[in-house]
């Protein structure tokens, strides 16, 4: 073992001993210290000066009771989180998780990944994520604009346009940033637009921010196959998930010329060799809030494969390129042997996490590309710090420029992960090109501003 590799194997002993039982805070910082040796050999100071013991420590960790009213008149509580992990590059910036499953280790683990993810987009903004275990489905308006506000209450002491802006991410969307702001704007008693991204565009919004990271994370598989001497184009690809992230991929893998055969939603997944019609699932995930099941009721070409992961669909079918945008740790070892026997020659997070360390050695063991979600999934915060640029001049800005914005923007990511990786030896090898990017970036501010 080389002295770095001590050091980062003694340090991540101690991060599993200070954080018992967040296996998914141990998985991220994991997937992160493995990118490091050649760092830490390259540049001891960085072990010096304690970088990956102090990045692994949140500036500050708040968690609160989060009290509110149901529509039968009884008292419900929930738990609120923010972590607001890194502020080197900028105010902290990271969206709000709102699901069942959501305990500290998760906010932990998705803020950690988000230090990394705000500076490669190579804009100001320091790493934070929050959330709640609140259960969104199956409530009414009413008593997701009570729990918005009460969870507001708390948070907006914590909160702020230079401070940490929070945003969107699983179970909140458009309505719940706007209960949310309502609530900060009526306590605060400002119009403080940039304290929180997401917003509807007729009240500061930005224009592209919903279609952001499913964009964004297609124009990295673009420039990844295109560097590898492919491309979209005729590309047979299946996306999981259904939420804003899939849906905005699906719609411009299709206007690249891929066609999407295989979509899902936490029921099951749907094949449709014709290609997903987004009408029908605009039709049935957005206005209906339908199981996915009904896509296939509505669509000759479609077969609903219940219980079942949309990754099953390679088990009879060609795949070229597999997305997973729903949740982290969703697509496992079996499930890339499946799309590698498949035939899949890329594979690219859109959602945080959700590949298995397991395979994601398998694939890279295969030789297939693989564009890791704090990469990949980049462009929907890109957009937030757009959104924040456009809030602080009191501006807005049409479509078309910010979507040519974003896509300058991935197109230096992708270069930035590539060119990092080549540097350290291990050409195409994007999760180490992007974990060495965005760690030397947040360690050298760190370093520049002294111990604090
Ligand atoms: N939740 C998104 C993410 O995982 C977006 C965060 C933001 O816009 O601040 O990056």
């Amino acid at each position: 073992m080389s002295p770095s590799s001590k050091r980062i194997a003694a340090v991540y002993d101690q991060v599993l001993a200070r954080n018992p039982g967040e296996a998914e805070f141990h998985q991220a910082v994991k997937e992160v210290f493995d990118s490091l040796d050649r760092v830490l050999t390259r540049f001891p100071e960085y072990a010096e000066e304690s970088i990956l013991e102090r990045i692994c420590e949140p500036e500050r960790q708040i968690i609160f009771r989060v009290p509110w009213t149901d529509d039968h008149g009884r008292v419900r509580i929930n738990r609120g989180f923010r972590v607001q992990f890194n502020s080197a590059l900028g105010p902290y910036k990271g969206g709000l998780r709102f699901d069942p499953s959501v305990m500290l280790g998760t906010v932990k683990f998705l803020g950690f990944e988000q230090i990394f993810k705000n500076a490669l987009t190579g804009l100001p903004i320091g790493g934070g994520k929050g959330g709640s275990d609140f259960d969104p489905k199956g409530r009414s308006d009413g008593e997701i604009m009570r729990f918005c506000q009460s969870f507001m209450t708390e948070a907006y002491r914590h909160i702020g346009s230079s401070v940490d802006v929070p945003a969107g991410d699983i179970g909140v969307g458009a309505r719940e940033i706007g209960y949310l702001f309502g609530q900060y704007k009526r306590i605060a008693n400002r119009y403080e637009a940039g304290v929180i991204t997401g917003k509807g565009t007729s009240w500061g919004g930005s224009l592209v921010r919903t279609e952001a990271t499913g964009y964004g994370a297609v124009f990295f598989t673009e420039h990844m196959l295109k560097a590898n001497g492919r491309g979209l184009d005729g590309a047979r690809v299946l996306v999981s998930g259904s939420g804003n992230v899939a849906f905005y991929a699906i719609e411009k893998i299709h206007a690249l010329g891929g066609l999407v055969i295989g979509a899902s939603d936490s029921s099951g997944a749907v094949h449709d060799p014709q290609g997903i019609d987004l009408d029908v699932l605009r039709e049935v995930k957005q206005v209906q809030r339908a199981r996915i099941s009904e896509y296939a009721q509505q669509r000759d070409s479609a077969e609903f494969i219940g219980g079942r992961s949309v990754w099953s669909v390679a088990e009879k079918h060609r795949v070229d390129v597999a997305m997973p945008c729903a949740t982290q740790n969703e697509l496992d070892d079996d499930d890339a042997k499946l799309l590698l026997k498949a035939g899949v020659s890329a594979v690219v997070e859109g959602a945080n996490m959700p590949t298995t360390p397991a395979a994601i050695d398998r694939l890279r063991d295969a030789g297939t590309l693989f564009g890791p979600g704090k990469a990949a999934n980049a462009g929907g915060v890109a957009t937030s710090a757009l959104e924040m640029q456009q809030n602080s001049i009191r501006d807005s800005w049409s479509f078309e420029y910010t979507e040519a914005r974003l896509a300058e923007i991935m197109e230096n990511i992708h270069a930035r992960c590539a060119g990092t990786a080549e540097d350290y030896g291990v050409p195409r090898d994007y999760v180490a090109g992007a974990n060495i990017a965005g760690f030397t970036q947040v360690a050298d501010a760190m370093i520049a501003q002294g111990v604090i």
